[in-house]
């Protein structure tokens, strides 16, 4: 999955979410297990509105089949 990178001076922003790499998923995903789309919609692009990435901003616990947009999908994890 290719990350989106802007340089501006010494400074690399990216719209991807700083958890990815171990988010769980991204494991779903690379496992064939989850559509694409939500990794395009929030991971790589939207990671503010993910309702994962606010839950482990504020601590709070939430399950691995957790969908970004705060659903729970029962074939994984
Ligand atoms: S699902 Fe949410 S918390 Fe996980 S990498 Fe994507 S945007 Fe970040």
């Amino acid at each position: 999955m290719q990350r989106e990178e802007k340089k501006r001076g010494n400074m690399t922003y990216t719209k991807t979410c700083k958890w990815f790499d171990v988010c769980p998923l991204n494991k779903f995903y690379e496992q064939g297990k989850l559509d694409k789309k939500w990794i395009e919609d929030y991971c790589l692009n939207h990671y503010l509105k993910c309702a994962r990435y606010q839950m482990e901003d504020e601590g709070i616990y939430h399950p691995d089949n957790m969908m970004p947009d705060g659903s729970i999908d029962k074939r994984l994890g």
